[in-house]
């Protein structure tokens, strides 16, 4: 989409951390991180949120979470612990409408999210 940011991460056009890039999906650090580990994880299509993109690619949603897991490995956070969060709706707070899971993890997280 031509007015979506994180379109224009995938395309290059706009500059980011990238610290995964292949066909399918791009991983960079989160501009303004909420934990010592605070990774977002896209897939390179445009989809608005996660149930839109597991409807139209299930197998590309489980691809995109499988890398968050390799991810988390690679970034030291797996066996301390990591959150996987898609906020969806004004309500949950999601001010990018290209569905991106966060990657969250380095430090103690409190449950219930506020
Ligand atoms: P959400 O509010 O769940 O839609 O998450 C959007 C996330 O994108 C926020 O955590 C922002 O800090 C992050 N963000 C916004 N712009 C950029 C950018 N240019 N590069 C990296 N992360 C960004």
């Amino acid at each position: 989409m031509s007015d979506c940011l994180f379109c224009a991460i995938v395309a290059g056009d706009v500059p980011a951390d990238v610290i995964h890039r292949d066909d399918d999906a791009v991983a960079f650090r989160d501009i303004d991180p909420k934990a010592p580990v605070h990774i977002l994880v896209i897939p390179a299509a445009h989809h608005a949120t996660a149930a839109e993109l597991a409807a139209a690619d299930p197998a590309a949603t489980g691809r995109l979470l499988a890398l968050a897991g390799s991810i988390a490995e690679s970034e030291g956070v797996a066996d301390s612990g990591y959150r996987i969060v898609t906020n969806t709706g004004p309500g949950a707070g999601q001010s990018v409408h290209h569905v991106h899971f966060h990657l969250l993890g380095g430090r103690d997280l409190s449950w219930p999210p506020g």
